[in-house]
């Protein structure tokens, strides 16, 4: 991955982040605490400034100033989990694997650290659907879509969404929602 993709990449899931921190934090109305749009909004705002302090010369460097401002200045489980899967994509660019096999290296950290799985209505099933479609070659904005929306019938086993039980049904899940938003910035960015 290159520099420039990063940084790019960065800049617009920023420009998406705030365009739809409301919409994320109503997504976190009925089945959260109504915290995810500030709480990625504030993460994202630090990340730039971060990019913008540092300088930083390689795209693995970059990565890690993202998670790095992630895990520090994101409140609730999304920092942390962001901030695992960021730096795990951050190791997998280093190790110059293969672009699937480092985004694979990112949903194996939010994975590890949330203790979670597909089919628990959280990031992951965003995550997972798009890494299987990396390693096919088919990624588009339509998988990303698809994604997001297939977590509306999914019951929350994990996170505050679970405290809902039953009645996390029918509701998208805010954490798949920014994902997706991160990947349509992936893909615009030039990322593949
Ligand atoms: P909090 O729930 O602490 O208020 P946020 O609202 O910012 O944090 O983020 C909630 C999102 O985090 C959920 O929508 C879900 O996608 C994700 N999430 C929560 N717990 C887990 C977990 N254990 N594994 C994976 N993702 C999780
Ligand atoms: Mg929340
Ligand atoms: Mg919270």
């Amino acid at each position: 991955m290159e520099l420039e993709v990063v940084l790019k990449w960065m800049e617009l899931f920023n420009e998406k982040v705030q365009a739809e921190k409301v919409k994320l934090t109503e997504l976190d109305t009925p089945i959260g605490d109504a915290d995810h749009g500030n709480n990625m909004s504030r993460g994202m705002k630090a990340v730039m400034e971060g990019l913008e302090t540092d300088q930083p010369e390689t795209a693995a460097d970059a990565l890690k100033v993202v998670a790095k401002n992630l895990l520090s200045n994101v409140g609730g489980s999304a920092g942390p989990l962001y901030g695992s899967a960021i730096l795990g994509l951050a190791k997998g660019v280093q190790n110059e694997a293969e672009l699937a096999e480092s985004m694979n290296d990112g949903l194996e950290a939010i994975k590890k650290r949330g203790k979670s799985t597909e089919g628990e209505k959280t990031m992951i099933d965003t995550w997972s659907p798009v890494v299987k479609a990396l390693k096919e070659g088919t990624l588009t904005s339509n998988v990303i879509q698809d994604a997001v929306e297939n977590t509306k019938d999914m019951k929350a086993t994990k996170g505050r969404a679970s405290y809902v039980g039953e009645r996390s049904i029918g509701h998208i899940d805010p954490g798949a929602y920014s994902s997706g938003l991160l990947f349509e910035a992936f893909i615009e960015a030039g990322g593949i």
